[in-house]
């Protein structure tokens, strides 16, 4: 059976923002799911609204399916039980997430004792068990969290979600904080433990890389809703989503020299959820959107086998796997009055157009009747309100998805 079945989830938090809008989500037992997206874009609220931590005011709507039972429905005893044996979080920064007056064992053995319903002793025991098998020696139970290192502290909390044998494990950037080598380490450990025990991942990052090298299946959000979803490593290197195009390429690829010199970045900001413009929602920031874009949301449709993405430009057709980033850049800088054409675009290159070749926009582009849109593909230097953050421009860094 499905381990995790989300159906049109929606959370708005009581100000009005609109944080997660109509969210669907399928998990397996024993699978890993990567969901992406810049800060802003609703991976925490998601993950929060599946166990039911989000503040009180919050209205969430749709359905949390786990092991068949909907958490939205359940009672509140219910969902505390389900909150360490059904699923459970780990949170990026352990320091915040860890009492600092007290000492790690007794924090991993205190949910051993209230829903296991351990004696003291066994669930002493028990924390020094899983001490060991998140790489920790057990004797370390008796130390209070400042006395770890960073990632020792992160593999306490990790140790900590396990400690219930949860069917799900919910990882809320859980190596952002951490250097590479130890985030590549914490990575290992939470595949092995899952690869072990056959529960279920959701791995939350802004990070498509780590995600990519991760998970089995990817979905990338924007703005509260998914706009790709499929094969990890196909999403990854050939998305298809403007957005998630944009965010694959932020991010060098180790030994591909190409994506050094590739444009990375994305000019502006996610929309505020509780002002969200009309349309599809990436529309403002998108490099290839159209006319009906600023009018039409734009839903999830198939984008090949196993894909879909919420892009007017993608079609059932196209089945998705030639890397578009690699199609000639001159088709795209030019748009032909076809290709203007949404019953036609499956096809169209959408990598490249925000390139180099973006400095010369067709008269399509520039025409004032085409949506407004005409100066944002212009060269970098212009009218800083049609293009406040110039693709390509400045460092990786600036480029890069801000941490949450
Ligand atoms: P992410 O984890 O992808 O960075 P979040 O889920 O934290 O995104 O936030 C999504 C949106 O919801 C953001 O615009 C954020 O400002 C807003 N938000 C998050 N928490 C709250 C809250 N408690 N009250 C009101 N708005 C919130
Ligand atoms: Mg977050």
């Amino acid at each position: 059976m499905t381990l995790l079945d989300v159906r049109n989830l929606t959370v708005t938090y009581a100000g009005g923002a609109a944080a997660v809008r109509g969210v669907d989500l399928r998990l397996e037992a024993g699978r890993k799911l990567g969901l992406a997206g810049e800060s802003g874009c609703g991976k925490s609220t998601l993950a929060l609204a599946l166990l039911r931590l989000l503040p009180a005011g919050t209205r969430v709507g749709g359905e949390i399916l786990l092991d068949g039972e909907d958490v939205l429905a359940m009672k509140w005893g219910r969902v505390r039980a389900v909150r360490w044996a059904g699923a459970s979080i780990v949170f990026q920064g352990a320091m915040h997430s860890l009492n600092p007056v007290r000492r790690v064992g007794d924090q991993i053995a205190e949910p051993v004792l209230l829903h296991r319903k351990a004696t003291p002793a066994g669930a002493r025991k028990k924390a020094g068990e899983l001490l060991e098998h998140v790489g920790l020696p057990a004797a370390r139970a008796s130390a209070y969290p400042h006395e770890l290192s960073g990632g020792q502290r992160q593999r306490v909390m990790i140790a900590m979600a396990l400690a219930c044998d949860p069917r799900l494990i919910i990882a809320d950037e859980p190596t952002t904080a951490l250097d590479v080598m130890i985030q590549a380490q914490i990575l290992r450990l939470i595949e092995q433990l899952v690869a072990e025990q056959d529960v279920g991942l959701i791995m939350i990052s802004h990070d498509l890389a780590v995600l990519a090298g991760t998970c089995d299946r990817l979905a990338v959000m924007y703005a509260g809703r998914v706009v790709e979803e499929g094969p990890a490593a196909r999403i990854y290197e050939a998305a298809r989503h403007p957005y998630a195009q944009a965010l694959s390429a932020a991010f060098p690829r180790i030994g591909d020299p190409a994506s050094r010199f590739a444009p990375r970045g994305l000019p502006g900001d996610p929309p505020d959820p509780s002002a969200l413009p009309p349309g599809c929602a990436f529309q403002p920031r998108c490099p290839v959107a159209l006319t009906s874009c600023a009018t039409e949301d734009q839903p999830l449709r198939a984008a090949g086998p196993h894909r879909r993405a919420a892009c007017v430009r993608v079609t059932p057709a196209a089945d998705g796997t030639a890397p578009l980033r690699d199609a000639p850049a001159e088709d795209s800088a030019t748009p032909s009055p076809t290709e203007q054409d949404p019953a036609t675009h499956g096809t169209a290159p959408l990598r490249d157009a925000p390139a180099e070749d973006s400095a010369a926009p067709s008269p399509a582009e520039q025409d004032p009747a085409n949506g407004g849109r005409d100066a944002r593909d212009d060269t970098p230097g212009d009218s800083p309100a049609s293009r406040p953050d110039p693709v390509g421009a400045g460092e990786p860094e600036e480029a890069r998805p801000r941490n949450p």
